[in-house]
This record gives structure tokens, C-alpha cells and sequence, in this order.
């Protein structure tokens, strides 16, 4: 079937998760989760391919607008076009326009835009072999899914020959790995009880709440204070006990100093990992608290906007856990680079979930890692928070603390029709009042 994209539709979604303090952390006082919400669509009935790209309010007006800039780089191809060589498309579509690259390159608004563009394309793609994601991606030879990547500025650490080797590598497993997955799903962790703005009676419940419903793993957000940090993390104790596993998350607001000394003391209360401990750009501050809380981990990675810079997170030895976020990144494309080369060095990748729709694009990942590239679980849990997954056709299903694989074609993130109307910023009803 010859499918042509005949033109694109973007919306501006917003939430107001401010109002309840949902998300909150010691970066982000009081998000309104937003996704810039793309829409192909195409010369064939019913088919059209959905994707987004995530920010937290004000400005999503600006990646609707970096959305419309790179629409005429797509409309009129037909799927077999992009998917013939997808990797030099996604070098064409990302950097190939001079005058856009220099928004870029290859980070900020100009790249979180492509990455709905691009998300969008697989949602199209995988509709099309009347698959979900993961499965599409499991089903791959090695050489195929090593054509649909863009190798630019990181063969000094990975070639496409090492890439075709590394998944030849794990593929005799892959038949018994996606049953075990079918059946059993994919550990996730919880930060539901964790977020800053939660009075410490509701963290309580809520972090009771979770171990009754089996989670292993919760995350708190941590920054607000070393007082504050250490009495929510006694709490947290005090609920999940200290046979389950406690991660920590500090949404960049820490001095590299500063982290290392807050973790010195947060370390009584036996943490996993630190996520985002300082700026996400600071690879080698990175590297320097990792050397210095080991063998507290250091986890980072969604605000890491390139394959280049997790290049250089890996070179320098500067993260035990890598959470590369679906819509940060390019798309899928450069998500899957980023796969590759963590396995390359040996990292564990526990990819970025939460905000809207991020649970449901990164299953697919993770499953995907585990299927086909990791053949491992050890040192690997997705994240789940539980927002706003009413708003798909197909929400994550967790059972027992994991994520079981998605069934539907496509990448798991359409949303429904009445949510894009009645979300729409400023104009639906949930804005307008009216
Ligand atoms: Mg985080």
C-alpha cells in the first residue's frame, strides 16, 4: 500500500495539572503539562499518523509554530520514501535545511519539534505493518534497523557495524524475551508519592498506596532542602521499608559541590540512584559527583537534547543510568542511536517516563532494549507516573509494578478526539471556561 502524507495538523493541548501541584519538583514549581500534538495525514482512508512532543505550558505556542516551519520538509513524501533509507531522511528532515539547522543544531525548540514530526512517522509506519512499535522494531533484521539511523558524529564511538553486531548479538533470545514480556511485562518504578508540592500526609498515603499495589521502586524529588529532603525521605522509609529500592531526583537544582555534599547526608537513607543532580549540560561536573557519591548512582539524560552529548555522558564515565526521553531527543530515530551506544558502554538504559504520553511512547522502548539490544533486565526499571493516561486510546496497563507491552499498531500515543478539543490552548473549554 502506497501511503502519502497529504499534510500536517498541530495542536496546542494543555493540561492544568498546575492546579493540583502534579508534577512538581524543585525545578518545576507548577507545570501545565502540554504536548505540541501533531497529526499527519494522508491520501488513505483512516490511516494517519499521530505524535507529540512534550513541554509543561507556557511556550508550547513556540514548538507549534517550529512544527509548522519543518512541515513542508515532509508533506508530499510517501511513507516508502522516508522508510526506504530512513536514516538519510532523518539527516535530510533534522539538519538538512540550513536556515532551520541554525535554530538548532539538533537541540532546543527546533529539535523538540522534529521529534513530534518524526514520533509521528513511526506512529504512521508501524500502522501501516499493523504493529505496535516495539514489535516492529524486535521484528527488524539488524541491517534494517541499522539503515534507519543517522551515524553523524558518533562513529569515533559506535559505527554501523558495531550497531548491526551488537543486535545480531541478542538475537537468538529475542523469540523467549518478547514472550517472558508478553506475560510477565516490564519492571517500572513509581514516583507518584514523590512530588514536592504534596503535603506530607498525602506522600505518605500515596507512597502506602503504591506498595499495596506492588511497586518495588518509587522516586522522591529531592532539592527542596536538606531539612525537608531528609524528613519526606524518612517518610518514604518509614512506608516502603528498606528491602524496597529509593531513588532521588533533584531536577538540576544543585552546584556540583552541592550535590555532593547533599548526598553525603541523603545517603543514610540508601539511595539508588541521583537523577539530575545539576545542570544537564555539565558532562564532566557529572562525572566528578559520580566519582565522588559512588556507590550512590548517578542517572541523567532528559534533558540531554542529542546522541552527541550522550556520546560524551558514556565517554566520560559521567552517568550509571542513562534516561533519554522520547521527544528530547530527535525521535525515534536518535532515541534508538542512544540504545545502542549505552549498550555499547555498558549503561543501563531507564528511559524518561511521566508528563503526558511520555509512559506511553517509552514503553515501547524499554521493550524494545530488552527484546532485542540489552537482553537484560539487571539494573533496569521504567518510569510510571500516573497522569493523565485517560487522555489515549490505548493507556499504559502496569500490573503488579510492571508495564505490560501495548498491543495496538502504531506508537501508543493517540490521543482521543475530544481531549484535542476540549484541551485545546486557549480556546477549549477546559481554558475558556466556557
Ligand atoms: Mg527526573
Amino acid at each position: 500500500m502506497r501511503i502519502r502524507i497529504a499534510h500536517l495538523s498541530v495542536h496546542d493541548i494543555r493540561f492544568p495539572t498546575s492546579r493540583t501541584l502534579d508534577g512538581s519538583d524543585a525545578m518545576n514549581a507548577a507545570p501545565d503539562y502540554s504536548a505540541t500534538y501533531v497529526v499527519l495525514h494522508t491520501d488513505a482512508p483512516g490511516m494517519e499518523g499521530h505524535g507529540l512532543t512534550f513541554t509543561i505550558g507556557r511556550g508550547n505556542e513556540i514548538c507549534v509554530l517550529a512544527v509548522q516551519s519543518l512541515a513542508p520538509l515532509v508533506v508530499g513524501l510517501s511513507l516508502d520514501e522516508i522508510t526506504s533509507d530512513m536514516g538519510a531522511f532523518w539527516r535530510r528532515f533534522t539538519t538538512g535545511d540550513s536556515q532551520l539547522r541554525w535554530l538548532g543544531p539538533e537541540k532546543g525548540v527546533i529539535h523538540l519539534a522534529s521529534a513530534a514530526i518524526v514520533n509521528a512517522i513511526w506512529d504512521l509506519w508501524a500502522k501501516s505493518a499493523g504493529k505496535p512499535v516495539w514489535k516492529l522494531l524486535a521484528d527488524m533484521t539488524p541491517e534494517a534497523l541499522v539503515r534507519c539511523l543517522d551515524f553523524s558524529y558518533v562513529t569515533d564511538a559506535l559505527t554501523p557495524e558495531e550497531a548491526v553486531a551488537l543486535l545480531h548479538r541478542q538475537a537468538p533470545g529475542k523469540a523467549r524475551r518478547e514472550a517472558q514480556m508478553r506475560e510477565q511485562g516490564y519492571p517500572g518504578y513509581t514516583t507518584a508519592a514523590g512530588w514536592l508540592g504534596y503535603p506530607e500526609d498525602k506522600m505518605r498515603q500515596l507512597a502506602r498506596d503504591a506498595v499495596a499495589a506492588g511497586w518495588t521502586h518509587f522516586k522522591q524529588k529531592v532539592g527542596a532542602g536538606l531539612e525537608e529532603d531528609m524528613r519526606r525521605a524518612t517518610i518514604l522509609r518509614e512506608e516502603i521499608g528498606w528491602d524496597r529500592t529509593l531513588m532521588m531526583d533533584a531536577n538540576q537544582v544543585w552546584s556540583v559541590d552541592q550535590s555532593v555534599d547533599a548526598m553525603r547526608r541523603l545517603a543514610a537513607f540508601d539511595p539508588w540512584w541521583i537523577e539530575e543532580p545539576t545542570s544537564p549540560d555539565d558532562i564532566l561536573g557529572h562525572a566528578e559527583i559520580r566519582r565522588r557519591i559512588a556507590p550512590i548512582g548517578v542517572a541523567t539524560g532528559e534533558h540531554c537534547h542529542n546522541r552527541v552529548m550522550f556520546k560524551q555522558l558514556f565517554q566520560a564515565q559521567a552517568l550509571d543510568f542513562c534516561q533519554l526521553d522520547a521527544a528530547r531527543l530527535g525521535g525515534l530515530n536518535e532515541v534508538l542511536i542512544v540504545v545502542l551506544l549505552a549498550a555499547k558502554f555498558g549503561i543501563p538504559v531507564c528511559p524518561h517516563g511521566g508528563g503526558v504520553g511520555l509512559c506511553e511512547y517509552v514503553q515501547n522502548i524499554a521493550l524494545f532494549d530488552y527484546i532485542a539490544v540489552s537482553g537484560s533486565l539487571q539494573n533496569r526499571v521504567l518510569e510510571y507516573v500516573d497522569h493523565l493516561h485517560e487522555h489515549f486510546i490505548e493507556p499504559v496497563v502496569i500490573r503488579n509494578g510492571r508495564y505490560m507491552p501495548p498491543q495496538r499498531p502504531g506508537y501508543s500515543i493517540e490521543m482521543h478526539a475530544d481531549t484535542l478539543e476540549r484541551y485545546r490552548f486557549p480556546h477549549g473549554p477546559v481554558w475558556s471556561g466556557s
